[in-house]
């Protein structure tokens, strides 16, 4: 397989005397090129020239910009053997992983946003039901903030770094888009890109490096979204907070499944395995526990059971090489590994799976399945994020339903059943941003919904129309022809007691007489 080596950027602001940090395939072990590790001075530097760009980028207007994104529509998927081949060399997953839930999801994103960017953001002429300003125009107008910062994490470097950038450039701002240290060649490659279709130059810049290099892109954006852990999320809320500047938050996840007994076993166990084994596991939005009603428990266990154990886990060296990919992040193994141990210890049995394994230079870990466990136990608790599906069974949904909600996170969740009426209900009692009826994650795929974590799980969302609000500033425009411009209205100096009175008849007349509100306010 084809590893991409990194040149520096060119663009001069990070180059020979920057630390160095390495890139490794996960897969392989292999140093597959290194990026600049970039202070605080580089991103001042990538800032200025972000902020001096940006003018020119919003005022071509939304259809030139939509054709910047469209030619990178285009792009990604002329050039999808190199970006798929990015992706699988800096975080071992599949190819499928990376062809399925980055390529497909950046290309439909460019082309999203390109066509409905115009529409969100359009101005809005507002109806007042306020006596004062009528024949007045009021118009809700969207200004692009200026400069964003996007940070990003390694489990998904097209979609979950590079994919927030897109509906803010749309949107008319320059981004400052600092990926994760793991997994920094994507971005760069979609910096490349970017420019070679168009972006004029200093509109997008990939600050490479690590934490430091996040913490300085917070002091200098005017708004920052982030991507990654629940506890580094709270550190840059913090920053954002002390700079009064907007954050936008994507957090850690839980997700719970919950199968009831009229569900269609089949489906159910198949979304199950993929939808918590896919890229390994290392999805924010993965199935990561399932509550089955025991009438059903042990026959959908059995299907569980059959279909983990058939999953090929290794070293992709093309398409449909395997199934489960690399571990991305290292310390990520130690992470699930003592979520077993934890559960084990507490009486959880392995069914499958259970280890870690080494193969060549690589680290992976088994597909591994999980009965008897409880909410004494990590694995029930808190973020695996890795190939571990931990089964539990329940007497009814009401138990199902509290367990799913005894979490600190509620990013997505799942219900199986034929009944989509009761269904439905569960998905509104769900604590969740997000909840598929006989579905998974696959609401992630709309971006005409909101995308976004409810409890620890996040701060805003993405998609749909405030994913691209959340990029601009509202401002509020009155304008009073003049005709209605009278030298002097009623309620101005200088005050007179008989004005008053008048006033104080007028409130009365319009609110005084409880009667049902017309939607009349105050003057
Ligand atoms: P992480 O929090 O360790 O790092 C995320 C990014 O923050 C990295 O680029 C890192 O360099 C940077 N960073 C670290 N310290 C910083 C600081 N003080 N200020 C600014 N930036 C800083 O997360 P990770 O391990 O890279 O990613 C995995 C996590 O991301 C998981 O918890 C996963 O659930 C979550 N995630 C969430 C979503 C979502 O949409 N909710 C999507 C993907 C991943």
């Amino acid at each position: 397989m084809a590893t991409v080596r990194q040149d520096p950027p060119q663009s001069g602001l990070g180059g020979a005397l920057d630390p160095q940090i390495p890139v490794e395939n996960p897969a392989t072990g292999q140093v597959i090129g290194s990026v600049p590790d970039l202070d605080r001075c580089a991103v001042e530097r990538l800032c200025e020239r972000g902020r001096a760009a940006q003018g020119g980028w919003e005022a071509i207007g939304f259809d030139r910009r939509g054709e910047v994104l469209r030619r990178a529509q285009k792009w990604v998927i002329d050039n999808s053997k190199l970006v798929v081949e990015t992706i699988v060399s800096e975080t071992g997953k599949t190819f499928e992983d990376a062809q399925f839930a980055e390529v497909a999801y950046a290309a439909n994103a460019f082309g999203f946003w390109a066509k409905h960017a115009a529409r969100y953001l359009a101005d809005e002429r507002v109806h007042s039901s306020q006596v004062l300003l009528k024949g007045k125009r009021l118009i809700l107008r969207y200004r692009p903030l200026g400069l964003v910062g996007v940070i990003g994490p390694w489990n998904y470097p097209l979609t979950n770094s590079f994919g927030d950038c897109i509906p803010a450039l749309a949107a008319g701002n320059s981004v400052i888009l600092k990926p994760s240290e793991v997994t920094p060649l994507t971005s760069l490659l979609m910096e490349r890109a970017l420019l070679e279709c168009g972006l004029p130059e200093g509109v997008l810049s990939v600050a490479s490096g690590r934490g430091q290099t996040g913490e300085a892109v917070v002091e200098n954006v005017d708004m920052v979204m982030f991507t990654g852990s629940t506890r580094t999320g709270r550190r840059v809320a913090e920053a954002a907070a002390s700079r009064l500047i907007p954050c936008s938050l994507e957090l850690g996840g839980k997700d719970p499944m919950i199968v009831l007994s009229d569900a269609d076993l089949e489906r159910a166990a198949n979304l199950a395995v993929y939808y918590s084994m896919q890229n390994a596991g290392q999805t924010c939005i993965s199935i990561e526990r399932v509550y089955v009603e025991e009438p059903v428990y042990d026959a959908f266990v059995a299907r569980v059971l059959e279909k983990v154990r058939a999953l090929r886990v290794g070293v992709p060296t093309g398409p449909g090489s395997v199934d489960i990919g690399a571990i991305t992040f290292a310390p990520q193994l130690v992470t699930i590994s003592e979520h077993i141990a934890d559960a084990e210890g507490k009486g959880a049995k392995v069914l499958t799976g259970g280890h870690v394994l080494q193969i060549g230079g690589g680290r992976f870990f088994e597909p591994t399945v999980l009965v008897d466990v409880n909410h004494e136990m990590k694995v029930m608790k808190e973020e695996t994020f890795g190939p571990v599906l931990p089964v539990m069974k329940v007497s009814d949904v009401e138990e199902a339903v509290a367990l799913a909600n005894d979490s600190p996170y509620g990013l997505g969740a799942s219900v199986m059943t034929r009944n989509t009426s009761l269904g439905e209900q569960i998905a509104r009692r769900v604590r969740a941003g997000s909840a598929n009826v006989n579905d998974a994650l696959i609401n992630y795929t709309a971006l005409e919904l909101p995308m976004g974590g409810a409890k620890a799980s996040g701060l805003g969302s993405r998609h749909g129309a405030g994913g691209i609000r959340k990029y601009c500033s509202q401002q509020a425009i009155v304008i009073t022809p003049p005709r209605l411009a009278m030298k002097r209205e009623v309620h101005m100096f200088p005050y007179k007691a008989r004005t008053t009175r008048l006033i104080e008849r007028f409130l009365r007349l319009l609110y005084g007489r409880g009667r049902r509100d017309r939607g009349r306010q105050a003057p």
